[in-house]
Parts: structure tokens; C-alpha cells; sequence
């Protein structure tokens, strides 16, 4: 039996909101931030980096071998309104680099000659992670993963009745034939394939099975399985893995979309289920509602399985630099990169907090790169406001505490957030 804890030592980051100060009467000591991690309540060598899940002691299933494959530079940019420029993919490529993604699908270089250069270019950047690009079932699309000397090229087909017959209008041995010409000429050229069965998870079991099979026979790197709708949920990922894994013995990626919300747990039963290369992006942006989110397949898999190969210190980095290039605004309420994801403002929760952080948070902000905020509102507590306002350097006695409390309450009933500027106005007018 693991124990319920990891512990490792934590590069801290503070100051998180820094004060204007000028007016204030504070302590030489009193701490620069505000909005900030209580670290003065721990030793850092005791700080809890996450709590594990120890019910997966109970778990049979464990991933094996995994790789991660981000395509946010590709699938990412697909989703309505999003274009990266050249720099911003390098700079995201970068970054995914430091996280240590082991495949970077870089784009689809058809799509237009200025693809295709930036594509070459993050080929030669000198990345640890090996670069992938998408391409049609056409020896064109592969010449153009040639031109930009990938290491990896993702053929594609439909295999569903529903896109034969209305995107390919072709029969599933017209479309085979096509895809296994087109592997064939990449596998020639010495080109690593991935076989992507577009559309796989509303294809007929029977006729998924033979197609990649087919795919195996003809030298298929890699099979994967695309759940290009979003239709899975973690019965039918589990279900759909153990019968394809029957059928063949190349290894299996799963790239899901979120549609009904399931993304993250169909790659994780997917993983555990024997699926290696799993696919995700940052933030979770990809067609429509987008795709897994990176951050929360790296951490799901540190606090259920305790994969840390990974270094999530730069996810929240990542995921702000993704913010800010695809003007996709991340929802407060996001999980692991989300405003809220440490934010406490319950009396309750913050006054248990002050003794060990890992009462109300499974895994410290520290480990993605963020910070914790602690925000004053209705639901806060004595205990708390005592906290915040001794690291602003005041030492208020009890009836100083609960007038400050009332005012304060007043202010959030109002729908009025407490910031520290006005946190601090309103301690000197009490004075
Ligand atoms: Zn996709």
C-alpha cells in the first residue's frame, strides 16, 4: 500500500497580486502579497504536492508505456476562430517541449505553403518530442509531410457509414483500398505511420477490427482511434479498447472530444485499458467544444497512477500563453488552469486550510505553476480575515475583526469583491 501523500520539495511562486502600499501602516515583516500561499504555516519540505487516490490500490487496470501526443497545434487550430502565427506555434511548441510531451503534432501542411514552412521549422527546432503531421488519404498530403520532414505522418480515413456516405461517398473496401495505397507509399518512403480511423467510435465493430487489421498488415505504426463526435463514455472506451486490442498488436492511440463532457475520463479508461498514445490539447481546444484538456490528463495521471514523468510546473504558463494566442478565454471555473481551481473563500474551508492545505485541495497550485488565492467575501471567516490581515501587517483585536467582518459581508452581499486597496481603505477608516 502507497502512502495517501507524495511529498516533494516545491519551487514556490508568490506574489500573485502585489499591493500599493503607500498608505499602509504595516509590519517590516509583513509579507509583500496578499493574495498568496499560506507558506508560513508549513516548512516547505512538508508541503503536500497532492494527494494520491488510494482507491486505485483497488484498481486493477494500470496505463502502461504511455505517450502523450498534443495536437493543439493542429486540432487546436481547427476549432472555429483560431489561427496561430508562426511565432506563437514555435513558442507553444517550446513550451510543450518543456512539459515533455513525447509527440507534437505540428499541423496539416496542405492546408497552405506557409503551414508547410512552420511545420519544417519546429521540425528543426531541435524539440526532444518528435514531430507529427495530418494527412489525407492522398500521396499528395504525404509528399507534403515529406517536404516538411516530420517524423510521424497521421493518415486519416472515415470509416463510419454516416461519413462513407455523405463525406467520402465511397463503400468502406473503396475507402480502405485508398488509405492502405496511401500508407503504402508512406511506409515506402520510410515515413513512422499512425492510422487514424476517423469517425471510429460510430464505425461497426466488426468492420473497425478488419480495417485496421488491414492497416497492421501494411506496416500501420501506430492504430488510432478517433472519437471524432464525442460519443464515448468510459464503459464503451473500455469496451471498445479490450475488443480492438484482441484484434490486433499495433500499438493503440485514443483522441477523444469533449461533446458530452467526457474527455478527459475516456483517455484515462482508455490508458488503463491499454490505449499508449493519448492525445490532448492545451486547454482543451480542438473542434467544437475542443478536445482533452492536456493539464487535466498530466495531472489525472500523476494523482491516480502516479505517472510523473512529466514537468506540469510549466501547465499553467502553458495554458496562459494558449489563452492568450487562440483568444480562447479559459472559464474561471476550469479545472487545474482555471482562476478559481485554488481559490477559498468559505470561512469553513480557509480556517482548515490554515492548518494544512491539503484539506480542501488535492493537489498544490505549486505543482502546475500557480498560485493560491484566498478571497474575503460572505462566506469568509474570523480565523481567515485575522490570517490575511496580519500578512498585510495590522494586528486588529477581536471587535476590530468583526466590524472589519460585517463591512465586509456588506460588500459581497453588494456583489462588491473585497480587494486588497480596498481591504486596506477600509482598515484605515476604521482607525
Ligand atoms: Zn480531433
Amino acid at each position: 500500500m502507497n502512502p495517501p501523500v507524495s511529498i516533494r520539495p516545491l519551487k514556490l511562486r508568490l506574489a500573485v497580486e502585489t499591493l500599493n502600499r503607500s498608505n499602509l501602516k504595516r509590519r517590516p515583516d509583513a509579507s509583500k502579497t496578499f493574495f498568496s500561499s499560506p507558506t508560513p504555516i508549513h516548512n516547505m519540505e512538508d508541503h503536500i504536492e497532492y494527494s494520491r487516490n488510494t482507491l486505485m490500490d483497488f484498481i486493477k487496470l494500470k496505463p502502461k508505456d504511455i505517450e502523450i501526443c498534443d495536437v493543439t497545434l493542429r486540432d487546436g487550430e481547427q476549432a472555429a476562430g483560431i489561427a496561430f502565427t508562426e511565432q506563437e506555434k514555435i513558442d507553444i511548441a517550446w513550451k510543450l517541449d518543456d512539459v515533455g510531451v513525447e509527440i507534437i503534432e505540428a499541423g496539416f501542411p496542405v492546408v497552405s505553403k506557409e503551414e508547410l514552412e512552420t511545420i519544417r521549422k519546429i521540425t528543426k527546432l531541435g524539440l526532444n518530442a518528435r514531430i507529427c503531421c495530418l494527412a489525407r488519404a492522398k500521396k499528395s498530403d504525404v509528399d507534403a509531410a515529406l517536404d516538411a520532414n516530420v517524423d510521424i505522418v497521421s493518415i486519416f480515413i472515415a470509416t463510419s457509414d454516416i461519413h462513407l456516405r455523405y463525406k467520402h461517398h465511397m463503400t468502406i473496401d473503396e475507402a480502405t483500398d485508398c488509405a492502405i495505397d496511401v500508407l503504402d507509399y508512406a511506409k515506402d518512403h520510410g515515413l513512422c505511420v499512425r492510422f487514424a480511423a476517423e469517425d471510429a467510435t460510430r464505425t461497426d465493430m466488426n468492420v473497425l477490427k478488419r480495417v485496421y487489421q488491414i492497416a497492421e498488415a501494411h506496416r500501420a505504426d501506430y492504430l488510432s482511434i478517433a472519437d471524432t463526435v464525442g460519443i464515448l463514455d468510459p464503459s464503451t472506451t473500455y469496451f471498445m479498447i479490450k475488443e480492438i486490442k484482441k484484434a490486433t498488436n499495433t500499438p493503440l492511440c485514443i483522441h477523444c472530444h469533449n461533446d458530452l463532457g467526457m474527455a478527459t475520463a475516456n483517455t484515462i479508461v482508455a490508458a488503463e485499458t491499454g490505449a499508449t498514445q493519448l492525445h490532448a490539447t492545451v486547454n482543451g481546444i480542438g473542434e467544437r467544444v475542443g478536445n482533452t484538456p492536456l493539464e487535466e490528463l498530466l495531472v489525472g495521471l500523476l494523482v491516480q497512477y502516479g505517472i510523473d514523468k512529466y514537468d506540469l510546473s510549466h501547465l499553467l504558463t502553458l495554458s496562459k500563453m494558449v489563452e492568450k494566442y487562440s483568444g480562447v478565454k479559459v472559464a474561471k471555473t476550469k479545472p487545474i488552469v482555471g482562476e478559481n481551481a485554488f481559490c477559498h473563500e468559505s470561512g469553513i474551508h480557509i480556517a482548515a486550510m490554515l492548518e494544512n492545505t491539503s484539506t480542501y485541495e488535492v493537489f498544490s497550485p505549486e505543482l502546475v505553476g500557480g498560485g493560491r488565492n484566498y478571497i474575503l467575501g460572505k462566506h469568509t471567516g474570523r480565523k481567515a480575515l485575522k490570517f490575511v490581515t496580519e500578512r498585510l501587517g495590522y494586528e486588529l483585536d477581536q471587535e476590530q475583526l468583526s466590524t472589519l467582518l460585517d463591512r465586509i459581508k456588506v460588500c459581497s452581499e453588494a456583489k462588491h469583491g473585497v480587494s486588497c486597496d480596498r481591504l486596506a481603505r477600509m482598515i484605515n477608516e476604521m482607525e
